[in-house]
């Protein structure tokens, strides 16, 4: 589904923030990527988002090179609070990208509602955003994202904003989406236990400028629980092993 290759950039101002990343992910795998801050996870990202142009290398996904933002793509950006239109309520935000789903409007709004339900956001459908906490925004956003059933979804630091209980939320609602739409999913997170719990492969990148220093295994057994999940000698043995290599990175 996606295939990066040889990738490095180098912004207009010469800082080199990328480095030589091959990275292959398959239909339907869920990648998380971890790593220091400022080593590029961001920029990695964004170039497979088609919104910046990499100095080097080459991104496919599903097939076709990467030079405008891919079909079927959606982006969960890091900064929740430049993510949604203030002018449209909540619901609007979620419903406007399934305007390009072809779906008519009774739909979109059937959609829009359901997915802010997932989150927990019924309640906030009809107001506005800036009238949202910073958390349900992040929320909002991403009922955006998953609405849309994308085939590629892009997350940075996608949980960083909301409490830790309705982080777990989320990140059993990433899995079930997965688990029922098959998106192929790559997320950046800095949590060492988060990147294991939802991935099926964690990738940890090498401090600046970012290179593939470790690319894990997860074989957890699915559907993950909180509680079993984490407290599993399998869990803990593989939260050691990212913890080391993010540490030797
Ligand atoms: P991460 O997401 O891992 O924190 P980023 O991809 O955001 O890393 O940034 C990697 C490096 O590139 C950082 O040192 C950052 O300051 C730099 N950087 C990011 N965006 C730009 C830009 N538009 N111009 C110049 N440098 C940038």
């Amino acid at each position: 589904m996606l295939e990066i290759e040889g990738l490095g950039h180098t912004y207009d101002d010469g800082h080199r923030a990328v480095d030589g990343v091959d990275l292959s992910v398959d239909r339907g795998e869920l990648v998380s990527l971890v790593g220091p801050s400022g080593c590029g996870k961001s920029t990695l990202l964004r170039c497979v988002a088609g919104l910046v142009r990499p100095t080097e290398g080459t991104v496919t996904v599903g097939g076709e090179p990467v030079s405008d933002v891919p079909a079927g793509l959606a982006v969960v950006f890091q900064d929740y609070t430049r993510s949604l239109f203030p002018w449209l309520t909540v619901r609007d935000n979620v419903a406007l990208p399934l305007r390009r789903r072809g779906l008519a409007r009774a739909e979109r709004r059937a959609a829009a509602e359901a997915a802010l339900e997932e989150v927990g956001l019924s309640a906030a459908a009809r107001k506005y955003p800036w009238q949202l906490s910073g958390g349900m925004q992040q929320r909002a956003a991403i009922a955006r994202a998953l609405a849309y059933e994308p085939a590629l979804l892009l997350m940075d630091e996608p949980f960083g904003s909301v409490d830790a209980q309705t982080r777990e939320d989320l990140e059993d609602l990433l899995l079930r989406v997965r688990a029922g739409t098959g998106t192929t999913v790559l997320v950046v997170t800095h949590d060492i236990d988060e990147s294991v719990y939802v991935g099926d492969r964690v990738v940890v990148l090498t401090g600046s400028p970012g290179r593939v220093h470790a690319d894990l295994r997860v074989d957890l057994p699915s559907p993950r629980d909180q509680i079993g999940t984490r407290e599993s000698p399998e869990f803990v043995s593989l939260r050691a092993e990212v913890g080391r290599a993010v540490r030797r990175a």
